[in-house]
């Protein structure tokens, strides 16, 4: 008989099921199956959510997993979903079948995305978006005559997900080694060597650069460069100024499509519609999902140029690429309106606001605590780093832990973060995107007291 949860189901009896019948994703299995979930979300409202373990509130500064742009309970997103499904729940995209909410969000992501970015392939989330950006353009070299450029080049510290073409572009190693499931073909470069990507070959690293990869392989073998416009999971790592114009004038140099992973970046998280607008760079792909629903739906897609668009637009067979929630209509729905609101309630002048307001915060955990350091926000996409000494940037010892305890202590006071970064050393802090002074305000509080917490630990 299928289990029902009721009201009375004692949240004790929730812990046992979810131990016994549910493998988390990205976390420790033997945890889960023993210890069981921290917390069971049970509603939200703006950047709170409930924790239906303890009933207490608490402070979403990560937007989850820096998708829920427009905060939790948002009724406008909640109705523009409700009336879709009630509708036209699901329909098909597939050989000539479309529906009005997919038709209308591909016109508003073209008329919004930088360039000639006119077309877009819908997906489910931000992997199938990585997976579907290599795919097509290894499609589209094939078209234009020239199969063997089929490689890649990703940066170190990059997160594009977990599908086998994404978890390789992936250069954090666990993500990236897991399962030994990579695909061929992908190359990685060191993270943001922008003297080398302007062609300086003295530099020590310059085979680890894009234009070194590219020199040693050959530009006929390589299809695309995809890399965030700030890097995410790898640790909120900002480009120098002048590297993503770099990659640009790399990829029209050798003939090589330019692919931004816009999937955290996109939809107003930097404080700009997109990432590369930050520096009036248009790529030939773009990979979109999170921010493009605020998580309210499972939506994802590929921006594509017009001479991509066009290359396919001739192609007269099948193009055997598709899933079956591609275009899902009530995600669309819900899409279109996540787009309306950011557009009329001004997020991207708030998140410029807020931003100030967050490097406020950010300076006054740095000057007090002598281990915070490295501060930085663009937008809400924020961080800062833990070292035991960072005059020397020595990091404390890796049996430490910084950034875990850290978040650990901040759960404490009810304060959701992450950590980031090789070392264990990053604290990331995203919250949504209409969040007031008050509330990043409370961000700090909490975190002002998990670090004291932190301190006396380490003392
Ligand atoms: N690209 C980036 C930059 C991401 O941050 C993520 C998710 N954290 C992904 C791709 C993968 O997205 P999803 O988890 O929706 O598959």
């Amino acid at each position: 008989m299928k289990k029902m949860i009721t009201k009375e189901t004692e949240v004790k009896q929730l812990v046992e099921w979810d131990k016994k019948h549910f493998l988390h994703p990205t976390s420790n299995p033997k945890e889960g199956a023993t210890t069981g979930p921290s917390i069971i979300f049970s509603e939200g409202k703006g950047v709170y959510v409930k924790n239906a373990i303890d009933g207490e509130q608490y402070l979403d500064a990560m937007s989850m997993l820096w998708n829920v742009n427009l905060g939790h309970g948002h009724q406008e997103l909640a109705k523009a979903g409700s009336e879709q499904l009630a509708s036209l729940a699901c329909t098909s995209s597939f050989k000539g079948f479309s529906n009005e909410p997919a038709i209308q969000l591909a016109e508003k992501l073209a008329s919004i995305t930088p360039g000639d970015l006119n077309t877009v392939f819908y997906t489910s989330g931000g992997s199938e978006s990585n997976d579907t950006a290599l795919k097509l353009a290894r499609f589209y070299w094939g078209l234009k005559g020239k199969s063997e450029k089929r490689n890649f080049i990703a940066l170190n510290k990059a997160y594009h997900g977990v599908t086998m073409a994404a978890q390789t572009a992936t250069g954090i190693p666990t993500f990236n080694e897991f399962a030994g499931s990579n695909i061929d073909g992908v190359f990685h470069a060191e993270a943001h060597l922008l003297n080398c990507e302007l062609g300086d070959q003295d530099d020590p690293n310059y085979a680890n650069s894009i234009r070194g990869i590219i020199e040693r392989e050959g530009a006929d073998t390589i299809a695309g460069i995809i890399l965030e416009p700030v890097q995410g999971a790898g640790g909120v790592n900002m480009p120098p100024e002048g590297y993503l114009q770099a990659v640009r004038d790399i990829c029209d140099e050798f003939n090589i499509l330019f692919l931004a992973d816009e999937v955290i970046c996109g939809f107003g998280r930097t404080g700009k519609m997109f990432g590369v607008d930050n520096w009036q760079v248009t790529p030939d792909m773009m990979s979109i999902a999170k921010g493009l629903t605020s998580g309210y739906a499972q939506l994802g897609g590929v921006m594509m140029n017009e001479e991509i668009r066009q290359t396919f637009a001739n192609y007269d067979g099948v193009l055997s690429h598709g899933f079956t929630y591609s275009g899902h209509p009530t995600a669309c729905a819900i899409g279109l309106k996540n787009i309306e609101i950011i557009e009329r309630d001004n997020i991207l002048e708030n998140v410029k606001n807020m931003e100030i307001e967050m490097k406020k915060g950010l300076d006054y955990l740095q000057q007090k605590y002598p281990f915070v350091t490295k501060s930085r926000s663009l937008g809400l996409l924020s961080a800062f780093e833990l070292y035991e000494d960072p005059a020397t940037e020595k990091l404390f010892e890796s049996r430490v832990f910084p950034a875990n305890t850290v978040v650990n202590e901040s759960f404490k006071q009810k304060l959701i973060v992450r950590a980031v970064g090789a070392h264990n050393q990053g604290i990331a802090i995203a919250p949504p995107l209409n969040i007031n002074k008050q509330e990043i305000e409370d961000i700090f509080e909490r975190m002002d007291a998990a670090l004291t917490a932190f301190q006396k630990k380490i003392k």
